[in-house]
């Protein structure tokens, strides 16, 4: 039969690489179908992921500054939560940003069908919703269909035992509560329950957390957090959970695994998240799928299947909204005609937690691993003017270097506001800085920011004097 909706281009899926790649397509003069199953647009990012919990956890800093007033001779009343207040102000975030890009898809001409998409061969996709089905036909496609939450199958449906999605609904504050995976989705939600009043406990399989973090940033994170949870059991797994009506009982094995099993009020499944790559028909259109449910690209985001391409979380590590952006800007110049291709030679990471630890380019571990001579330069926020104003002086920064080119190879910062700051880390690598480059461009004094400009004066080896 005929197609229902005839277009250049069909996106499916609208988190942050699907309305990247659509909205950049329908500028570049393509008739552009955005799909997606939920009646928001945003994807994860917008919806349960990146924001939501970027508002939580802005609520939770500022509690946790307050707490630190009491040194300066300021006190208030007693931390107070009327969680349906903080509910909305979270919700009302999100709102704000899916509204804005519903806005922005109209203003482009960029048609939204809602439903869920499946392709029924390489030129049409299948959309189905409660008001029936649609069948559209495309000349290029753009699969951007994310990922979910991974799910421990020895655990028991209950309604106490959630993953982010569940999390971020803040439905109560637990008075236990357990976090297994000690990744940075797991830890940004171990800090807003603990800062709004719930006993956290996390467990984590590897030897440490935060893992892809260069150890030391981590060590610094790790000694101003270890009066904010009860216990962080690091080589331990969790075997096997109960529910019952006190709570789940928790049972545990490896070398921190307590005595006997533990009860919770909230068990919070942060393990990792998988590829939604299995879910969306792609074999009809002949698009490989890996065993995970990955499909693999070449650098111009081109599936096996040349008029087809895949960007974001359902193409492999890192999972992050930058990262999916980037690539659905690619995609979709690919698909115009251009010569674009995705060669970043560093792709960000934040967590944020208190204090926030951020990263970009390549990390020590890297280094070592792959052989890479290095040198490194640490400026201390012991020495940061601007640091002990803040009353946050435990942080620092970090650059590294290759020693054969010269150029700014990495860094990482632990402390306040580090996600903020690691942007000029960013650039620097991408450009191919030499220290000079930084050390010699005149940072604004006093700021945190300014800690970048004096590591890469102790790199250069002048003794910088301002405190
Ligand atoms: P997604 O955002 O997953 O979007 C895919 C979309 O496709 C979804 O809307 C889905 O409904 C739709 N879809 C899938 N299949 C179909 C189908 N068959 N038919 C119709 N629609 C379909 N990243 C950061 O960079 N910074 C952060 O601070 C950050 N925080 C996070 C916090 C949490 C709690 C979580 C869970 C994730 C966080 N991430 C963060 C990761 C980030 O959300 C993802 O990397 C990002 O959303 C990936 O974008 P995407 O476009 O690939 O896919």
């Amino acid at each position: 039969g005929k197609a229902d909706i005839e277009c250049d281009m069909v996106v499916l899926g609208a988190g942050p690489g699907g309305y990247s790649a659509a909205f950049r397509a329908a500028d570049l003069g393509m008739k552009t179908v955005l799909v997606e199953r939920y009646d928001t647009l945003g994807g994860v990012c917008l919806n349960v992921g990146c924001i939501p919990s970027k508002a939580l956890l802005h609520t939770a800093s500022v509690i946790d500054e307050v707490k630190h007033l009491p040194d300066h001779g300021i006190s208030f009343g007693t931390l107070q939560v009327d969680l349906g207040k903080l509910r909305g102000f979270k919700d009302g975030v999100v709102k704000k940003l899916t509204g804005g890009l519903a806005g922005m898809a109209k203003a482009r001409k960029v048609e939204v069908v809602n439903g869920v998409g499946a392709f029924l061969d390489p030129h049409h996709l299948e959309v189905v919703s409660a008001g029936g089905k649609k069948t559209i036909k495309f000349a290029k496609a753009i699969i951007a269909a994310g990922s979910q939450a991974v799910k421990l199958p020895f655990l028991p449906e209950d309604p106490r035992i959630v993953d982010s999605t569940g999390a971020l609904q803040l439905k109560s504050i637990p008075k236990r509560m357990l976090v297994i995976g000690g990744g940075i989705i797991g830890l940004e939600m171990a800090t807003v329950y603990s800062t709004l009043g719930a006993r956290v406990d996390v467990v984590e399989m590897l030897d440490g957390l935060m893992q892809g973090a260069d150890r030391d940033l981590v060590k610094v994170w790790d000694k101003m957090n270890a009066q904010r949870f009860d216990k962080v059991m690091l080589k331990t797994k969790t075997v096997g959970a109960k529910a019952t009506e006190a709570g789940i009982e928790v049972t545990f094995e490896g070398e921190q695994a307590p005595a006997g099993p533990q009860v919770y009020d909230l068990v919070l499944v942060a393990v990792g998240r998988s590829p939604n790559g299995k879910k969306i028909g792609a074999e009809k259109a002949g698009v490989a799928v890996t065993e995970r449910g990955f499909i693999d690209v070449d650098k111009q985001m081109r599936t096996n299947v040349a008029h087809i391409f895949a960007i974001g979380d359902v193409v492999g590590q890192p999972m992050l909204a930058h990262k999916a952006v980037h690539e659905g800007h690619v995609a979709a110049e690919v698909a115009h005609g251009e010569k674009s291709y995705f060669d970043a030679r560093q792709i960000p990471s934040v967590a944020y937690t208190d204090p926030e630890v951020a990263w970009a380019g390549k990390t020590e571990d890297q280094c070592k691993a792959e052989g890479i001579k290095f040198g490194k330069a640490v400026f201390p926020w012991a020495a940061s003017g601007r640091a002990i104003a803040n009353g946050r002086d435990e942080g620092f920064t970090k650059l590294l270097f290759d020693t054969a080119t010269h150029r700014v190879i990495g860094g990482g910062i632990v402390g306040t506001h580090a996600g903020d700051l690691i942007s000029e880390i960013c650039l620097a690598v991408e450009m191919g800085c030499e220290p000079a480059d930084i050390g010699k461009t005149i940072h604004p004094h006093p700021t945190l920011g300014e800690s970048i400009g004096m590591a890469a004066e102790v790199f250069e080896g002048h003794c910088t004097d301002l405190p």
